[in-house]
């Protein structure tokens, strides 16, 4: 089969700069065009109107995924300038867009009984995204609701700028760092005072706290490390959660997690402490379980100890794995040659769902480290459903985690889903973990490409509800942990496959503790949650009270966590989306037949029934379509007893 549709075509690393500048200006000069065209001609017909709603979309989506991929991932710093530059331009049309009140009006006064199902959809999605912008409200009201976005928009850059830049140090003796491997050592040399400078980044924090013997230098350590962005970010945390909280009574909403909510699967803010309830209950027994071995390991070096807190959780947790579980982390990684995983991934997700890459050789590249295909459906002579691109090494200026971006959403007969994955992985040997964060981005890579043959830009892709959006992620890691799957790939550079038995092992070194961690979690969730909705006067006070109920570790006095708590900025109300998705996960893999992972009938249909419809129906319905029954909590409950 022939394919009309060409993929975009990217310009060479110099070209890159000129392009983008082009792309950026002519995207959002047609998105205007369209807008002055659909305020001349107010459509009555609702399919007209939404028709016109759509293209104008399509220009904006195009133009911000180009800007935010290139201002991430470019090699060229003036590129990535560049991009964000495009970023806040069309951020700009955007939030203004959503507040024109006379746009708002033409879809109000259309009837959209005459539209199918799709497009009835989309038009009351836009009529919500309008009035949760505020549009309806009066001129007054828009005008505070334009202030309090610009004000969070800033607040929130300091309090993660604030984070980012307070790096707290402890000096401490040689002594005082005994356990620490030596490579740690010998790029951390002592000073003429005869003390060594440990920072509270993560490069200095991970070490020490898990394999330093010294315990008062693990507790600094820790201390320093919770008290990061202290008193700094209390007064701006304490800005954002009221001016959330206002935001959300003008658009009509009791508070902010009712607000957000709205729009995720949850549905209500006051369903958010029931999940978090329901998942701290469910952990408690294997959490416990776990602490206690811990807590006996610890009483072997020190009998009178009452709890373990986290001073002690990971060093103790670290030597259980050692001296209980019996996993070599450094023979596990013989099994991980960059390469052979990456062939690995490509080779298991083809076959589970049906698909070929095929390297697209005519594609452009940013760096030459990157890799370009195409995904065809069936063999390669299968229709072309997208093309992918791979970016998985560090490089300097470039994007310092792990996640997949959009380059363009697919659009049924207009244009092909394309995304990039972006990681920092090494080019020799990985680590297990790293493995497993592969297959989970590579989840959305290919959520946003199955998804992506979509009429309607609104719902192409990943465009699914905010809490759903990791189960297929997650869900796809179970891959990266088949004893049988992991044969197929996991070998050494002399070609011997991973054992079954190690697998097995590195299987129950990371269910242990998974209960304490759970609950540590939903201390976090109650955080967010809690924070957005009784606004408590003391962030500390609060803090305190919230692990003494959700977390099975103390509170350490004298610290104060939310200062440095990043994820109130991002997720807001709504932390509590990464367990909700992983309860979804775990029953959607409860589906699939784990004595053979590759079961063709199965892969298929979660692949049409969950992933290809992107967001054109509610997660809720797409699950329930595919298990012949709606969601529970069983399976996740099964696999925290596990
Ligand atoms: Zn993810």
């Amino acid at each position: 089969m022939s394919d009309s549709i060409a993929p975009l075509s990217l310009p060479t690393a110099d070209a890159a700069e000129p392009w983008l500048a082009r792309k950026a200006e002519t995207g959002l000069a047609r998105a205007a065009d369209l807008v002055a065209r659909l305020k001349q001609e107010r459509p009555q017909d609702a399919q007209a109107a939404v028709e016109l709603w759509n293209d104008i979309s399509v220009e904006l989506a195009n133009v911000a995924a180009v800007s935010s991929f290139f201002s991430e991932v470019h090699p060229l710093e003036a590129v990535r300038t560049r991009g964000e530059q495009a970023m806040q331009d069309v951020q700009k049309v955007t939030t203004d867009l959503g507040l024109d009140r006379e746009l708002y009006d033409i879809f109000a006064a259309v009837d959209g009984s005459t539209l199918d199902e799709s497009a009835r959809r989309l038009l009351d999605k836009t009529l919500q995204d309008f009035r949760r912008a505020g549009v309806d409200q009066d001129e007054a009201t828009r005008d505070r609701i334009r202030a309090i976005n610009e004000r969070l928009l800033i607040v929130g850059q300091e309090f993660s700028k604030n984070i980012r830049d307070d790096v707290k140090t402890i000096s401490v003796t040689p002594d005082e760092l005994d356990g620490l491997p030596q490579d740690w050592l010998d790029s951390h040399p002592v000073g003429a005072d005869g003390r060594i400078t440990v920072t509270t980044d993560y490069p200095d924090l991970v070490p020490v706290v898990t394999f330093c013997t010294v315990r008062q230098t693990r507790h600094a350590l820790r201390v320093a490390f919770l008290n990061r962005a202290w008193p700094a970010n209390d007064a701006l945390l304490r800005e954002l959660v009221d001016l959330r909280h206002e935001l959300a009574g003008l658009v009509g909403y009791a508070s902010w997690a009712d607000y957000d909510a709205d729009v995720k699967m949850i549905g209500k803010g006051s369903a958010i402490p029931e999940f978090i309830d329901r998942i701290a209950a469910a952990a408690t027994e294997s959490g416990e379980r776990d602490l206690g071995v811990l807590l006996t390991r610890l009483r072997q070096d020190d009998p009178e100890a009452t709890a373990v807190t986290t001073t002690d959780a990971a060093f103790y947790e670290e030597v259980v794995r050692r001296e209980q579980l019996d996993v070599d982390a450094q023979l596990v990684r013989t099994y991980f040659d960059f390469t052979q995983v990456r062939q690995g991934l490509l080779d298991v997700t083809g076959r589970l769902f049906g698909l070929s890459y095929v390297p697209a050789t005519d594609a452009t590249l940013w760096d030459g480290d990157v890799a370009a295909y195409d995904v065809h459906d069936g063999d390669a002579a299968g229709k072309r459903l997208g093309r992918i691109y791979l970016d998985l090494h560090p490089r300097e200026g470039k994007y310092k985690h792990a996640a997949q971006f959009d380059l363009r959403p697919g659009v049924s007969g207009r244009q092909l889903p394309e995304g990039v994955l972006v990681c920092n992985f090494p080019r020799g040997f990985m680590e297990h973990d790293q493995v497993v964060t592969l297959f989970h981005e590579f989840g959305h890579l290919l959520h946003h490409v199955l998804g992506g043959d979509q009429r309607w830009v609104r719902f192409s892709g990943v465009a699914t509800e905010w809490d759903f959006v990791e189960a297929p992620s997650q869900m796809l890691e179970e891959w990266a942990w088949d004893a049988d799957v992991l044969r197929g790939f996991a070998r050494t550079l002399g070609g011997e496959p991973i054992p079954a038995d190690l697998v097995a092992k590195m299987r129950t070194a990371d269910n242990f503790g998974k209960g304490y961690r759970e609950r540590t979690q939903m201390f976090y969730a109650a955080i967010s949650y809690v924070f957005h909705t009784e606004r408590p006067a003391d962030f500390t006070e609060a803090t305190q009270a919230l692990q003494t109920k959700y977390s099975l570790f103390p509170y350490l006095p004298d610290t104060h966590f939310t200062s440095s708590f990043g994820h109130l900025e991002g997720y807001s109300s709504a932390y509590y989306t990464y367990a909700w998705s992983l309860v979804i996960a775990k029953d959607l893999f409860s589906a699939f037949d784990r004595a053979d992972m590759f079961a063709p009938e199965v892969a298929a249909r979660y692949r049409d029934r969950v992933l290809r419809p992107g967001g054109s129906r509610d997660a809720a319905d797409l699950v329930q379509d595919f298990l012949s029954r709606p969601y529970t909590f069983d399976a996740y409950a099964a696999y925290l007893a596990e």
